[in-house]
Parts: C-alpha cells; structure tokens; sequence
C-alpha cells in the first residue's frame, strides 16, 4: 500500500502537470492570439505610412515624370530632375524612419499589357519601368480604392501590404503607392515577443509551483508529524496509565493483606509475626511513596515544568556526597566504592539538585546492580570546556536487546531487584535539560560504564 506522503507527493505532481499542461494550452493559444493581433497591428502601420506618405506625393507631377521619362531607358536623366530626387527623398526617409525592412514604391498599372510597371522607388537602385507581372489580384482591386493587402505570395516571398492610389483632380488614378513588409521578419518578431511572454510565464507559474508544492508539502508534512505526536502520546498514556496502575495496584494490594490479616486474627497473633507484618506493610508504603514521588519528577520534567536553576557546582563535593549516602548499602552488599576525582576539576554548569539525582541514580544503580565483590569507580576529570564523569561497575551489565530502550520509563531489566524502572528515565531527561552529552555502555555479566559530560561554569558563562 503507498505511503500518505506518496500518495500527497503524487496528487500535488499531478497538480503541477496539469497547471503546466494548461499553462502551456493558453501559452499556444495566446501565441496564434498574439499573431493575429500583431499582423492587425503591422497592416494598421503600413496603411498609415502608405497614407503619410502618398499625400506627400503629387499626382500631377508623378504623371508628368511618366510622361518625361516613360521607360527604363531614361533612368539617367530621370534622376536628376529635382522632383523625381525629392520624392526619392521621402520614401527613403520614411522607410528609415519606419524601420521597414523592404523598400518603398509606386506602381502604375498599363491596361494595354494588364500588369503592372514600377514609378519611384525608395532604394538607390532605381526601378522605374521595370514591370511587375508576378502581382496579386488583390493588388489590382486595390489600386483605384487604396487599402491593405493581408499576406499575399509573389516572386519575392510572402507580403504584408498597404495601398495608397495617388489621384488628380479629376479621380484618376496615376499610380499607387506601396508600402510592405515581408511576412517573414513580421512573423518573427511576433513570435520573439509571443515566445518571450509565455516562457516568463511558465516561468513565474513554474517559481509559484514549486513554492506551492513546497509548502503544501511541508504543510502535509507536518500535519502528518503532528497526527503521528498525537498517536504516539495517545499510545504513552494508555501505556504508562497500565504501567501505573499494575506498579501501584502490587504493593497496595500487599499492603490491605497484611492490614486485614493483622486485623483478623488481632487476638491470636503473635507479636513477632504482628510486626513482621507491619514492617512489610511499611515497606510497600515507601515503595508506593518512591513510585509515586518518582512519577511525579517525571511528569514534571517531560511537561518541561522543571526549570533549570544552574549555578556553578563543585563536583569533587557533590561527588563525595553522594558516595557517603551510598557508602552504608555498598558495605551491606560488599560492593567496593572507589572514587577517582582530579584535583585540578573546575567547576561546573548545572542545577545542583537535578545533578544530584542523575548521581545518585547512576551511582545507587551501580551498586545495587552488583554482587558481592564486585567494584564501583567513579572518576571525574577535566576535559576540553567541561567536565567527564564516569561511573564504572563490575556488576551484572544489561543484556543487549535492553540497551536501546533502557532510557524508556518503566524498563526494567530481568532482575530481583527492587526499583520502578523510572530512574534512567528521569536521568535522561534531566541530562537533555542540562544539554549534556551521555552514553551508557554495558556488557551482560561483565558490568556497565554511564558516563557524562558537563560543562565547565566558565565556558556556559561566556556563551
Ligand atoms: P530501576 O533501577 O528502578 O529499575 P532505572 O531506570 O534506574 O530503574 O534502571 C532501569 C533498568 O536498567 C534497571 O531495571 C536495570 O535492569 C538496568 N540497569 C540500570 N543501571 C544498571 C547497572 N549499573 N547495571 C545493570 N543494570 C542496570
């Protein structure tokens, strides 16, 4: 079955493609839009150059030139005379000015052959009487009522044109003029321009996208944490509410028996037996008081109730103070206690009670965990900007499939010992708060190493 994120990651790529292919859909057909607007556009252009500049042109005297100069052949003479090389001058101008790409001329069309012969030109090169037969017949429709030519083929290629005809006093049609720009260089542009719009906007649809993705991802992501926290303490409270409830459920049940058998048989028992069995009622009662006080320290420490006091504390002290309360119970159980503590150990960044509870745990656990003639050293020593602590025993050790989980509260190894399993887990969450570093090491039958860092006062001080 596919993971929840697999499945969200699928959904949103599909999200993705399908704005992409869409994007990519309206990019096309903006395109073909974008095409016909500038093709609108550019014969819009052309008409009004064709119309600026055929009213410059006199009707009259472009006549008169065809009749001065009626062929080819007179070309020579043609350019100099002074209207010929003026009007020259405007067509080129504007063709400069315009930015046009081909050149500008007047057409005049002969009945007789039924085609068409060039007047002016704007090129150097002259045309005049060079006939133009490969003409459309549009052109021809064109040439007494003016208008634009939409794409047309000749000889040349394909066109864009506009017609202007150049009339005398009378209406009659001298010549037209004829203002065009190849399809092609049109085309192109438009495409440039077309193209350049929709890649940035695939471009900025792409940016928004992946943003999106991101973060609808991130956001799944953590709604999915979130729901997972949720199970996972849901799971936690079910499980310590069980845990609890058999650890307190054990020792209350004890303690009612002996009450009521002491109660019971008030008369008849004897006074040994009678306090044989308060004793063991009193010693459920301080187990029950250890489990609920430790339970207690728990809760407080995970809601992060506990605030961290630190002041600078003497370990060779703390130490030593601790190894005393323990002295008594490692003599009963023939543990022998060693302390190896430089003198040179500086002191340290912490919270003076919560160090001592993770000592006392550590050190208490070391001993309790031995057997007879077995051997605890404690040694303290100066490191790079702090303090190593380490609590060597020789006892039984931790088998290996415990060790990944004997931080969790309520582990307790197979022993016969008595504790709540509570203790490592207070310790850790004590070391976390003081961001010490830690690390228990343990070899079944061989005996545990717990050791610990803490921070020089110094060194904390100056952060
Ligand atoms: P408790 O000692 O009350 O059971 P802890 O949380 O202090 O609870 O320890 C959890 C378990 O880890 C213990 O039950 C024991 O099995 C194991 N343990 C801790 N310290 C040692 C040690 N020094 N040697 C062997 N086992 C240990």
């Amino acid at each position: 079955m596919a993971k929840p994120t697999d499945q969200s990651n699928r959904i949103l790529l599909f999200t993705m493609g399908t704005i992409v292919v869409i994007a990519a859909c309206i990019g096309w057909f903006n395109y073909q839009q974008q095409i016909e607007l500038f093709k609108e556009k550019e014969l819009f252009k052309l008409d009004c150059i064709a119309n600026a500049v055929g009213y410059k042109l006199d009707a009259k005297e472009h006549r008169r030139l065809l009749q001065e100069f009626p062929d080819s052949t007179a070309v020579d003479a043609l350019a100099k005379d002074p209207v010929y090389m003026e009007y020259r001058m405007i067509l080129a101008q504007a063709v400069k000015m315009k930015k046009l790409s081909s050149q500008m001329y007047t057409l005049i069309y002969d009945s007789t052959e039924n085609h068409f012969v060039f007047g002016l030109n704007s090129d150097k090169q002259p045309l005049w009487g060079f006939s133009y037969d490969s003409y459309p017949q549009e052109l021809l429709e064109l040439y007494n009522t003016g208008g634009v030519l939409d794409m047309y083929e000749d000889d040349n290629g394909t066109w864009l044109s506009a017609v202007y005809p150049l009339m005398d006093m009378e209406g009659n049609v001298v010549a037209a003029l004829q203002v065009d720009e190849k399809f092609d260089i049109y085309q192109m542009r438009a495409r440039n321009k077309v193209l350049f719009n929709v890649i940035l906007s695939l471009i900025i649809i792409f940016i928004i996208g992946t943003l999106m993705f991101f973060s609808v991802r991130h956001l799944l992501t953590r709604q999915k944490r979130i729901a997972q926290e949720r199970q996972e303490v849901e799971n936690l409270r079910k499980e310590l509410l069980a845990n609890i409830s058999h650890d307190l459920r054990t020792p209350l049940a004890s303690i009612q028996g002996y009450l009521e058998t002491i109660l019971m048989k008030d008369d008849t028992l004897e006074p040994e037996r009678r306090t044989q069995f308060l004793n063991t009622s009193l010693a459920g009662t301080v187990r029950l008081r250890t489990l609920v006080d430790e339970l207690f320290e728990l809760s407080k420490l995970e809601a992060k109730e506990t605030q961290l006091q630190a002041e600078p504390i003497n370990l060779i002290d703390l130490i030593h103070d601790v190894v005393a309360v323990h002295r008594g119970t490692a003599q009963t159980q023939q543990v022998q206690v060693h302390t190896h503590i430089s003198e040179d150990l500086g002191l340290v960044n912490g919270d003076t009670k919560l160090v001592d509870r993770v000592l006392n745990n550590i050190i208490g656990n070391a001993i309790k965990y031995c057997n007879p003639g077995d051997r605890v050293d404690i040694a303290a020593t100066s490191i790079e900007g702090g303090v190593e602590v380490v609590i060597e025993d020789t006892g039984a050790g931790i088998p290996a499939e415990d060790l990944p989980h004997i931080f969790d509260r309520f582990r307790r190894g197979k022993t016969e010992k008595s504790g709540t399993g509570l203790g490592l887990a207070i310790v850790r969450r004590i070391l976390d708060l003081h961001g010490a570093e830690y690390a228990l090491k343990s070899m079944e039958g061989q005996g545990t190493t717990f050791s610990f860092i803490l921070p020089c006062w110094k060194a904390a001080a100056s952060e």
